[in-house]
């Protein structure tokens, strides 16, 4: 049974690293002008309202996208992001990682949408859809093995599963290892959560269900097999002894291009201080795996 629904997190933090490395990565594939395809495992609604009882619920929105609307920044790729996403906040939307991609996509391009939730399959087809966009009501680990390698040679997966029982970690360790055997040109971008270790600030917590450490175990799992190379990312708001849930999130990258790492570097040189919670914010680039 699938609980998850993105709507309550729209918008949030982890949005705002995911988003920004998923444009920069797009903007790198554009720089040759062969068409490439777009893979969204874990696709949601593809489009968010922020005046939802949902959004509002949580408001997780307003320590995300809205500690940068109306901010000034030399950064081009934050400059880039906070353009497209101001240009729905002024509506009370976000834009998803389908909207996202589908705004940067030429027309010899394509993307493949995956989503396995029943109500949320019906709101990405009522928001999406049009030319060269393929839309998948099925397991996202699934249906990417199912459709890799695809026709054309260039190609992006992002994989942002919703982690709802720790065995999804494993999970997605699992399937990226299959699916890159059979397509291993193809950037794969995975975000994870950076949860903090509750039971250390509040003994009284009962950690048997906790997630925390698994995105760590994750990104050892994926560092044990000979991937061309791997970068972590990683954007934390706060320290996570200071957090009661998560503190701030990553990127695992597999067969990050060339000077991503120094784009998206720079990109978060500015963009941490305006995500900051406090003064304990950081952010990392590190390569787990280099050529
Ligand atoms: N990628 C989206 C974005 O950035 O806008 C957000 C995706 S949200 C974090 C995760 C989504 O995965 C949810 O909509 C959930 O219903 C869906 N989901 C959960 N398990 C799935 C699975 N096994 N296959 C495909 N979709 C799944």
């Amino acid at each position: 049974m699938l609980s998850y629904r993105h709507s309550f997190h729209a918008g949030n933090h982890g949005d705002v690293l995911k988003h920004i490395s998923q444009m920069l990565l797009i903007d790198k594939l554009k720089s040759k002008n062969k068409g490439f395809c777009y893979i969204d495992t874990h696709s949601g609604a593809g489009i968010y309202q922020l005046d939802s009882d949902e959004a509002l619920k949580t408001k997780e929105f307003q320590q995300g996208i809205d500690c940068l609307v109306g901010k000034s920044t030399q950064n081009q790729t934050v400059s880039d992001y906070l353009s497209l996403v101001s240009s729905y906040r002024k509506f009370m939307q976000y834009p998803g990682s389908p909207e996202i991609a589908k705004s940067m996509l030429r027309p010899q391009d394509k993307l493949v949408l995956i989503e396995l939730h029943n109500q949320e399959i019906q709101n990405l087809r009522s928001n999406m859809g049009g030319k060269n966009i393929a839309i998948h009501h099925r397991d996202g680990y699934e249906g990417l093995l199912a459709l890799t390698p695809p026709e054309m040679q260039r190609g992006i997966v992002l994989i942002d599963p919703s982690y709802e029982v720790a065995s999804e970690y494993q999970q997605v360790v699992d399937t990226v290892i299959s699916a890159y055997k059979k397509w291993n040109s193809a950037i794969y971008a995975i975000w994870y959560p950076l949860i903090a270790d509750r039971a250390a600030a509040d003994p009284s917590f009962s950690s048997s269900n906790s997630k925390q450490g698994k995105s760590e175990s994750m990104l050892e799992g994926l560092q044990q097999h000979p991937f061309k190379n791997l970068l972590k990312v990683e954007l934390r708001v706060t320290k996570g002894e200071q957090a009661a849930g998560m503190y701030g999130s990553g990127m695992a990258i597999i067969n990050a291009p060339w000077q991503f790492d120094h784009r998206v570097q720079e990109a978060l040189v500015e963009l941490t201080p305006l995500m900051a919670q406090n003064d304990s914010a950081s952010f990392s680039v590190d390569w787990l795996i280099a050529e």
